[in-house]
């Protein structure tokens, strides 16, 4: 490598000419901001994010307003954007900014990092973007950039191979003008170093780049060992009464957790067994389209049954926050992705 080549430069140079530094959270930008734009960020493109972090902003414009906000509202704020465990988390990580730094952002990143749902490349995004303050970072698009500009083999979750790759974002990582390097380095691997099509005949790094130099971009980063991922089947439960569907709050840990959903049960000869613990009476069954929602760890195969009730049972139904929600007004609840899908069909029928 020529010795006049200096990696933080030729990226600093880039962002000159083309970073972007116009997206809503690079304006006025505070710790709290950075922090629930970095979190939206997370697994969401960034053209998904910008509807999502104005309305949570407006909402939600500071510590206290979040945490003083009912869980229920976050995640309202979030759905659609899906991963709610970030919500919930940005909610915890709120109160306890509230309980334990009188509301104001901890600028120590030992105190970020132990923040709920904040990792050590979080936080340091986070205080090197709103203060400068010199630290690396390490995200999905850095990891790939790194990964491919030194040849870094293996996989990036394998804890050996991610401390190489903090060891070559540290060693680059200037004092001076982080915050302007930390967001280039975010862009390029958004852009320009993307996953599939990497644009090396533009990138700032081509001329000393190990995959382009050996034409192994797709080599990097390593891809993580495949494992079979299980089908689950479940039966979603519908009872429905004029235009109202029975649905109830998901306990707050676990999938979809805090969000509404309605009932599953795991084979129909469970049908009746259900109706008589939630005390409905008689009522028609209708199977509906099945459909598949993929989660990280295994697929769900969703077989909804539309129970058209003959009567609505008295009193209240089910776990203790259960509710008859009505299909053409729908109240301001964090909703499963199945659930949001499968209201917009009843709403239909
Ligand atoms: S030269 Fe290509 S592979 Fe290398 S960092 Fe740039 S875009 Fe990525």
């Amino acid at each position: 490598m020529s010795s006049r080549f200096s990696f933080s430069e030729n990226i600093l140079n880039w962002f000159d000419q083309h970073g972007r530094k116009d997206l809503p959270w690079q304006l006025n930008k505070t710790p709290y901001s950075v922090w629930v734009s970095e979190i939206m960020l997370q697994q969401t493109q960034v053209t998904t994010v910008i509807p999502y972090y104005l309305k949570f902003m407006q909402r939600f414009p500071n510590v206290h307003s979040l945490a003083q906000a009912p869980v229920d509202d976050v995640l309202h704020h979030w759905t659609g954007l899906g991963y709610y465990a970030r919500a919930r988390n940005l909610h915890k990580a709120a109160q306890k900014i509230v309980d334990e730094f009188e509301g104001l952002f901890p600028t120590d990143i030992e105190h970020v990092i132990a923040l709920p749902g904040i990792g050590r490349s979080t936080a340091g995004a986070v205080l090197s973007l709103s203060l400068g303050q010199p630290h690396a970072i390490l995200d999905g698009n850095v990891k790939r950039v790194l990964a491919r500009f030194y040849g870094v083999e293996g996989w990036p979750g394998n804890k050996n191979v991610e401390s190489m790759l903090w060891e070559h974002a540290e060693s680059n990582t200037p004092e001076h003008r982080v915050a302007d390097y930390n967001q280039a380095m975010m862009d390029m691997g958004a852009t320009l170093c993307s996953r599939s099509k990497p644009q090396c005949e533009r990138c700032p790094l081509s001329d000393h780049c190990f995959a382009n130099a050996n034409s192994r971009q797709a080599d990097f980063p390593g891809k993580k060992p495949k494992k079979a991922v299980p089908v689950k089947i479940t039966l979603m439960l519908l009872p429905i009464w004029q235009n109202e569907v029975l649905m109830y709050k998901r306990p707050p840990s676990g999938i979809w957790g805090g969000l509404w959903s309605f009932y599953e049960i795991g084979a129909l000869s469970e049908l009746d067994a259900f109706k008589h613990q939630i005390g409905i009476g008689e009522c028609t069954t209708q199977p509906l389209p099945e459909f598949r929602h993929t989660f990280s760890h295994f697929h769900l195969d969703i077989h909804p049954q539309l129970l058209q009730l003959k009567q609505k049972p008295l009193g209240h139904v089910g776990e203790n926050e259960a509710g008859w929600i009505n299909v053409k007004s729908l109240p301001e609840l964090g909703l499963s992705a199945p659930a949001i899908k499968l209201l917009s069909q009843l709403a239909e029928l």
